[in-house]
């Protein structure tokens, strides 16, 4: 979701936390994220439905501060994630759709 060419800035975080069962290693419970989004997204502050979009939390889109806030989290807000090249790559939508059940409580 991030847009950003720098590998260095991006963490591999996990949909189910490795503490809970189906929170394996593999790419398929995985989304590449730079830290902010990686922190918001452990947060719930950041969602992604099991059909690949992104949501974010409804306080948040409500908030008004600076660029961060309205370029880094609220402009994300229902875009499409960009997915990996090969199909096998892509995030597990069972792991995805149980994850988002969280977001959306
Ligand atoms: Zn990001």
């Amino acid at each position: 979701m991030c847009r950003l060419q720098h590998p260095e800035l991006l963490d591999a975080a996990h949909i189910i936390p490795d503490s809970q069962e189906g929170g394996d290693p593999i790419v398929q419970n995985g989304l590449s994220l730079c830290k902010i989004h990686h922190a918001a997204y452990d947060r719930n502050i950041l969602g992604v439905t099991p059909e690949f979009e992104i949501r974010v939390q409804q306080k948040v889109l409500e908030e008004v501060d600076g660029p961060m806030l309205k370029y880094g989290l609220q402009s994300l807000d229902r875009q499409q994630l960009i997915l990996p090249k090969h199909r096998t790559d892509y995030p597990d939508r069972d792991r995805l759709e149980k994850r988002f059940s969280l977001f959306a409580s």
